[in-house]
């Protein structure tokens, strides 16, 4: 039994691939292994696609973990109705960007407000995006590069800024748009 979410947890992440952090927290890795998540503070956040608050514990406390340099230098948001597939592109994004913070919304309603605060790295998320909402909503309220990840092999029409990649074509082909997009 390990935690559902421990994929797309910074903390979980973070103390992964650090020593120091481990030491620091010494009883956070066996909780993620040893429970489904629940008692921990953060993982209401992270099952309902909520932004962490900055440094917080599983206990409620607020520690000193969150990297900063990495978090300002790469941020990526998934706007996805699926929570497997976002988990999965999550993990892409993990694990070929160590370190990055990647934020996860249903829709484009539940994003909106990120897009206009937060400087995000690039965006990958649909074209539909929940009601009447589409990519080009995205693009109207970001300058951040758009990957669109679509199982329509139709030609669509995309905002400015972004590349168009099928969702069944993996993980590989999802990094290489996110590197030519923000290179
Ligand atoms: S138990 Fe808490 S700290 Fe561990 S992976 Fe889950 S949400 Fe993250």
């Amino acid at each position: 039994m390990s935690c559902p979410v421990s994929d797309a947890c910074e903390l979980h992440q973070q103390l992964r691939s650090s020593v120091i952090k481990r030491v620091r927290y010494p009883n956070v890795l066996s909780l993620c292994e040893s429970s489904t998540g629940e008692g921990c503070a953060l993982y209401g956040h992270l099952a309902a696609g909520r932004t962490l608050p900055r440094n917080l514990l599983p206990d409620g406390s607020t520690g000193e973990w969150a990297d900063d340099s990495q978090s300002v230098a790469r941020r990526y948001l998934i706007i996805e109705d699926s929570q497997v597939f976002a988990t999965l592109t999550a993990s892409a994004l993990r694990t070929r960007s160590t370190g990055a913070i990647v934020d996860v919304r249903p829709s484009f309603a539940e994003a909106e407000s990120d897009l206009g605060s937060t400087q995000y790295t690039a965006v990958i998320c649909g074209y539909g995006l929940g009601g009447e909402h589409t990519v080009h909503d995205v693009r109207r309220v970001t300058r951040a590069p758009i990957v669109v990840l679509t199982g329509r092999p139709d030609e669509i029409a995309l905002p400015s800024g972004s590349r168009k990649v099928m969702k069944a074509s993996g993980p590989d082909a999802l990094i290489a748009a996110v590197r030519e997009l923000t290179a």
